[in-house]
């Protein structure tokens, strides 16, 4: 079975979140605990838990995530100087949100990619 996280209620607007975006297919929001300057989470609005629950039925949702990325990041002023997107992926990736999400991330020198 598919449950719901802490991300529906985000995208429902049920609990507070600061929302930078959102349409039919995509929300996106700052990262409670950000770990560089600009730090926003672009999510589909229907919940797939993992990048492992894709199907082609999603292709449009998560092209989405892309083109809201490049968005945000022109919309942030740090398109030119560049910045990473991360999708996690269960327990080796790191995911402790399973509704799948793209991390934002830049403002800064973000290193090197990997850190074990
Ligand atoms: P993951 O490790 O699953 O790829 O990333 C989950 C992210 O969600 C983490 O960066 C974490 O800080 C963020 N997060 C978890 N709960 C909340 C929340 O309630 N609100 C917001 N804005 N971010 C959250």
């Amino acid at each position: 079975m598919t449950e719901e996280t802490i991300f529906s209620k985000i995208i429902r607007k049920e609990i507070p979140a600061n929302i930078v975006y959102q349409d039919e297919l995509v929300t996106a929001f700052r990262d409670i605990s950000p770990q560089a300057n600009t730090h926003i989470l672009i999510i589909p609005n229907k919940l797939i838990p993992t990048v492992n629950d894709v199907t082609e039925q999603d292709e449009m949702s998560l092209g989405r995530l892309f083109t809201v990325a490049a968005k945000l990041a022109k919309q942030e002023g740090i398109a030119e100087e560049g910045y990473r997107l991360i999708v996690n992926c269960n327990k080796h990736g790191g995911q402790e949100v399973f509704h799948l999400h793209m991390h934002l991330v830049g403002g800064e020198p973000l290193g090197k990619m990997l850190t074990k």
